[in-house]
C-alpha cells in the first residue's frame, strides 16, 4: 500500500471512531431530553416525533434511538459499549425490551460483540425459556342453560367443548384480547368463565393463603376466583391511569350541580371542531405538536384557579402536553 492510500485508510479509521462517538453523544443527549421531556417543551408529542419532525431521521433510525435513549437510562454502561462497537443501535433496539429487571445486565453483557442475527437467537432462546411457563387464560364455553350442554353431557367437563372451542384455544395465552362485547352486560353471556393457568414461586402460594385468612369474613370459601378478582380490582384501582380519569370524570360529572368543572358535551365538540382535533399546544420558538391521538380537555386558566369551562377557556392538548402544562403550572 502506498503511502498515500495508507494515510487515507488511516483517516478513514479516525472518521469512523469518531461517528461512533457522535452516535454515543447522540444518545446521550437522548436519553437526558427523553427522561426530561425536554421534547414536550420543543411542542413534540414524543422523543419519536421530535426525532422525526425536528431531525427527519426517517422512523426506523429514530426508533433505534429512542429505545437506545430508553436503554441508557437503565443501564448507563450501554453508552460506553455503543461507543467501543460492541453493541451497536439495531443490538440495542432488539433487547431493550427485554432487558427489564434480573435481566437486564446479563442480556446487556451477553449481547456484546453479537450480531443482529445472533442477539435474535438469544432473544428466540430466552423467549423459549420463558415459554416452557407460559402463562394461559383459556375461555371455557358458554353455558346457556343448565339444559342442553349439561344433557350431552351431564358431568359438564371441560373436554366435552373441546371440539366447540378447539380454535379459539389456539389464542388462548395471554396475548388474547377480549372484544368489548365479552365484557358487555349480556344475560347469555354472564356464565362464561376462563381457565386461568400459571406457573408461580411459592411466595405466591404463601400471599394467596395469607389473603385466604384475611379475607375469610368476605369469603369463606376462599375461592381463588374472588381473591383474584378483589386484588386486581384493588391494584388497578390504584394503579390504571383510565380508572383514574373515569373517577375523575364521575367526580367532575358529580361537582356539576354545585360548580361547573363539568365539560358539557356540545362544548367538547365546539373546542373538538375549533381546534380540528388536534393537539393546540405551541412551543415558544412557534412549534405547533398537532398531536391528533390520546387527546384531552385541558382548562387555559386553571379550573382550580377559578377557570371556567366555557369553550374560550378550554382547548385541546394531547396527553405528553396536558401532562406537561401540569407539571409547570
Ligand atoms: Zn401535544
Amino acid at each position: 500500500m502506498n503511502q498515500n492510500n495508507k494515510k487515507l485508510m488511516e483517516d478513514f479509521s479516525l472518521a469512523v471512531l469518531k461517528e461512533r462517538e457522535a452516535i454515543s453523544e447522540v444518545i446521550s443527549y437522548l436519553s437526558h431530553i427523553w427522561k426530561v421531556k425536554l421534547y414536550a417543551e420543543a411542542g413534540y408529542s414524543s422523543l419519536f416525533t421530535f426525532l422525526v419532525e425536528k431531525y427527519h431521521y426517517s422512523k426506523a433510525a429514530a426508533y433505534r434511538r429512542v429505545q437506545a435513549a430508553k436503554l441508557v437510562q437503565r443501564e448507563p454502561k450501554v453508552l460506553i459499549y455503543l461507543k467501543e462497537a460492541k453493541l451497536n443501535l439495531t443490538t440495542i433496539a432488539l433487547i431493550e425490551p427485554f432487558a427489564t429487571g434480573e435481566k437486564l445486565q446479563a442480556l446487556v453483557e451477553s449481547s456484546l460483540g453479537k450480531t443482529k442475527e445472533e442477539v435474535e437467537e438469544l432473544l428466540r432462546e430466552l423467549s423459549h425459556k420463558v415459554e416452557i411457563h407460559k402463562d394461559k387464560i383459556r375461555r371455557l364455553p358458554i353455558i346457556k342453560s343448565s339444559s342442553a350442554a349439561e344433557l350431552k353431557c351431564p358431568e359438564l367437563k371441560q373436554e366435552c367443548f373441546t371440539e366447540d372451542v378447539s380454535q379459539k384455544e389456539k389464542k388462548t395465552s395471554l396475548e388474547m384480547s377480549f372484544s368489548p362485547s365479552d365484557t358487555a352486560v349480556n344475560p347469555i353471556q354472564e356464565t362464561r368463565k376462563v381457565k386461568i393457568e400459571f406457573v408461580a414461586d411459592e411466595k405466591v402460594a404463601e400471599l394467596i393463603q395469607r389473603a385466604k385468612e384475611v379475607l375469610r369474613h368476605k369469603y369463606p370459601h376462599g375461592k381463588l376466583e374472588d381473591l383474584v378478582r378483589e386484588a386486581f380490582e384493588l391494584l388497578l384501582d390504584k394503579k390504571d391511569p383510565e380508572r383514574k380519569i373515569k373517577k375523575t370524570l364521575e367526580k367532575k360529572s358529580n361537582d356539576v350541580k354545585s360548580e361547573t368543572r363539568y365539560i358539557p358535551k356540545a362544548i367538547q365538540r365546539e373546542v373538538y371542531q375549533r381546534d380540528e382535533g388536534h393537539c393546540s399546544y405551541t412551543s415558544s420558538e412557534g412549534k405547533k405538536c398537532g398531536e391528533k391521538n390520546f387527546l384531552e380537555l385541558d382548562h387555559i386558566h386553571p379550573w382550580s384557579l377559578g377557570g371556567n369551562s366555557t369553550s374560550e377557556n378550554l382547548r385541546l392538548l394531547c396527553r405528553t402536553h396536558n401532562q406537561y402544562r401540569n407539571q409547570t403550572l
